[in-house]
C-alpha cells in the first residue's frame, strides 16, 4: 500500500543529540493524524524530519510513495509537504498581501484563476486579513497572524499539511475559526498530520493517533481507542 506520508525505522536529532529512535508512522492519503505526547516527546521534532530541516541519520520518508529523504525542505514544498510551523508561520516585514501572494509560489499545477479564486476563498473565512491587506504580518495581533499562516497554507495547495501547536496562546473563539478551517481541508481530501497541545480540537478532526514517549511511537490507534487506554493518561 502506498501512503501519502510514510516514515520507516526513523533516526533523527540535532547535532549528536538523537531525539527519534527508529521512529515509523505510516498516514493514509486524505487521512488526519495527530501526534500527541508529552513536552519533549519529539513531535516538533518529528515535523521537522518529514519537512527537512532536522538531520535523519537512518531510515526513510516518502511522499506518495517517493522517497523524500534526502530532499532539502524547499524540494519536498513543491511536491505538496506543508508545514505550518509552530509560533506562527509567516513574514513578519511583508503585508497580508504579499505574505499570501508568494505562499502559491512553490505551488506546483496551479493556474492564476486558481490562485485569485483561493485567495477570495481565504479572506472570506478571515474577513479580518482582508481589512489588513497593506499592514505588515508582524504587526498583526496572535490570532490574525495565526489565520494568516492558515491562509498560506491554503495558497500553498497542499497534499500534505503539516501543522505544530495550531492553537498556542490562542483565544478559544480564534481556535474554532482555524479549526474549521482545518475541516475544510480535510473535506477536500488533504491528508493532515497536526501535533496539538488541546486534545479536544485533535480528536475531533483525527483518524489516526500516534502517541509519542521519548522520540519512540508509545500507541497507535483510533481516538475511541486512545479514549480507552486509561494507561496512557500519564502521556497526555
Ligand atoms: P513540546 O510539546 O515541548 O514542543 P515536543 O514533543 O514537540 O515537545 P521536541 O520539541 O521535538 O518535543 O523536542 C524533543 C527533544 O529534542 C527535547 O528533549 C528537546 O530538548 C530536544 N531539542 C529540541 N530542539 C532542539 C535543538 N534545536 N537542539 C537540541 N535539542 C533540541
Amino acid at each position: 500500500m502506498t501512503y501519502a506520508l510514510e516514515l520507516k525505522n526513523v533516526t533523527a536529532g540535532y547535532g549528536k543529540v538523537e531525539v527519534l529512535h527508529n521512529l515509523s508512522m505510516a498516514v493514509p492519503h486524505g487521512t488526519t493524524v495527530a501526534l500527541l505526547g508529552p513536552n519533549g516527546a519529539g513531535k516538533t521534532t518529528t515535523l521537522g524530519a518529514i519537512s527537512g530541516t532536522v538531520n535523519v541519520s537512518s531510515g526513510t520518508i516518502s511522499l506518495g510513495g517517493a522517497p523524500i529523504t534526502t530532499l532539502p525542505s524547499f524540494m519536498r514544498a513543491r511536491r505538496g509537504l506543508v508545514l505550518i510551523p509552530e509560533g506562527r508561520g509567516v513574514f513578519p516585514g511583508l503585508s497580508v498581501e504579499d505574505n499570501l501572494e508568494i505562499a502559491s509560489d512553490s505551488a506546483q499545477g496551479v493556474t492564476g484563476a486558481w490562485k485569485r479564486a483561493q485567495r477570495d476563498r481565504v479572506l472570506g473565512l478571515f474577513p479580518r486579513l482582508g481589512e489588513r491587506l497593506k499592514q505588515r504580518a508582524g504587526t498583526l495581533s496572535g490570532g490574525e497572524q495565526q489565520m494568516l499562516a492558515m491562509s498560506r497554507a491554503f495558497m500553498a495547495a497542499p497534499k500534505v499539511l503539516l501543522m505544530d501547536e495550531i492553537s498556542m496562546g490562542l483565544a478559544p473563539q480564534v481556535v474554532e475559526l482555524l479549526y474549521d478551517a482545518v475541516a475544510a481541508l480535510k473535506s477536500e481530501g488533504t491528508t493532515i498530520v497536526l501535533v496539538e497541545q488541546y486534545l479536544t480540537y485533535a480528536l475531533r478532526l483525527a483518524d489516526i493517533c500516534y502517541l509519542l514517549a521519548k522520540g519512540q511511537v508509545a500507541f497507535v490507534g483510533d481516538p475511541g481507542e486512545l479514549a480507552g487506554e486509561t494507561t496512557l493518561a500519564g502521556y497526555l
